[in-house]
């Protein structure tokens, strides 16, 4: 049967070749009906590649007069791109910024949304969410009461593949944002996506040193500690969707499992999907400003205390001890 839905797929980071999420999801479009992608900012050449080698049937280029990271800006920009292109489907990766973004932008246009799921075609041609919930050990399929779906759509949910290059049409709409959108406030914060120094990899490290929440996206100490001890830099699921570690060095049930010879936990809580991850390791210490986090209950040290004066503090003492032996 052929499909006759229309897939906005929302793309991040248009300013080089596309992110292997923004490829799962055109890939999945694909699949779906008709895919036409839809960014806030220019798109890089190699980007334009990407979407033709991936099937995109249209490219349009929101213009705001306003920055796209304010969430209620960036949601009536995609709010308008799936009225103007008349989308009946609209997926965006996991993200912080996109669950905000897509969740404002399905209330504006009274539709459903699922987190986190996997759009499937029932034989009827109907879309349907696919989610697995409760640690795995529930399937479930929601069906949409609404004419648009909108989805958010974990990376790593199929393997992204290409197909020879399409011809795409381009065009660009404007759209003006409400006074209360623009009134949002913006938090800039620093952004330190990874060093690239050569380590031992996660799955096999002697040392790791992991970091979650609680490092509000600065991965530095956590880096640092781990360069000081040659380990590995993990870190939780919250820290992954927030975009501050790439997937990889996600720890737990859903990423990698870990049994180092020592795992640091630094601003971790220790839920049970992470510590399914690294609960075999055989020197436990967690870092945390809260003395009854759970990690500590299964930690062999508990340091109480701000990882960002506790973890360089550590990394110095190392360094001095290596130099003096
Ligand atoms: C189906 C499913 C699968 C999942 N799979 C995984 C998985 O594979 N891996 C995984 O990690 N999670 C997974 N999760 C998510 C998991 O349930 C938790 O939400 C996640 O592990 C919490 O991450 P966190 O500890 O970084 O954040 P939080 O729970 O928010 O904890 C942050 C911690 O930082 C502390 N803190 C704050 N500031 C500081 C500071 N300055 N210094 C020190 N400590 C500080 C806080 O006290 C808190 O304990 C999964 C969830 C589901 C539903």
């Amino acid at each position: 049967m052929t499909s006759q839905h229309t897939v906005a797929v929302l793309i991040d980071h248009a300013d080089g070749p596309l992110h292997s999420p923004v490829r799962e999801l055109l890939t999945i479009a694909r699949e779906l009906g008709h895919p036409v992608a839809v960014s806030f900012t220019p798109v890089s050449d190699e980007a334009r590649r990407d979407l033709s080698t991936l099937g995109a049937e249209e490219l349009v280029i929101v213009q705001l007069d306003a920055s796209h990271h304010l969430t209620p800006v960036a949601a009536e920009g995609l709010a308008a791109a799936v009225t103007d292109i008349g989308a009946d489907i609209v997926l965006a990766s996991t993200t912080f910024e996109n669950r905000e973004i897509v969740a404002l932008a399905a209330r504006q246009l009274g539709a459903g949304l699922v987190a986190d799921a996997r759009p499937e075609l029932t034989t009827d041609g109907k879309i349907v969410a696919f989610k697995r919930v409760f640690a795995g050990t529930w399937d479930v399929w929601a069906e949409f009461s609404t004419g648009i779906a909108f989805f958010t759509v974990r990376a790593n949910t199929v393997q992204a593949s290409e197909i020879d290059p399409v011809q795409f049409a381009e065009r660009t709409i404007q759209v003006a944002s409400s006074s209360r959108a623009k009134a949002a406030r913006l938090e800039a914060r620093e952004y330190h996506p990874g060093h690239g120094e050569a380590g031992p990899a996660l799955a096999e490290a002697a040392y790791v040193v992991a970091g979650g929440r609680g490092t509000l996206g600065d991965f530095e100490p956590v880096h640092d500690l781990a360069d000081a001890l040659g380990g590995a830099v993990g870190a939780t699921r919250d820290a992954v969707d927030e975009g501050w570690v790439d997937h990889d060095a996600q720890i737990g049930q859903t990423g990698v499992t870990v049994a180092p010879r020592v795992y640091i936990g630094a601003g971790i809580s220790g839920a049970p999907h992470h510590r399914g991850g690294m609960q075999a390791s055989q020197t436990i210490i967690a870092v945390n400003t809260d003395p009854e986090t759970p990690l500590f209950e299964i930690a062999d040290f508990a340091v109480v205390g701000d990882l960002a004066d506790v973890l360089p503090q550590a990394a110095r003492a190392i360094r001095e001890y290596r130099t003096r032996k």
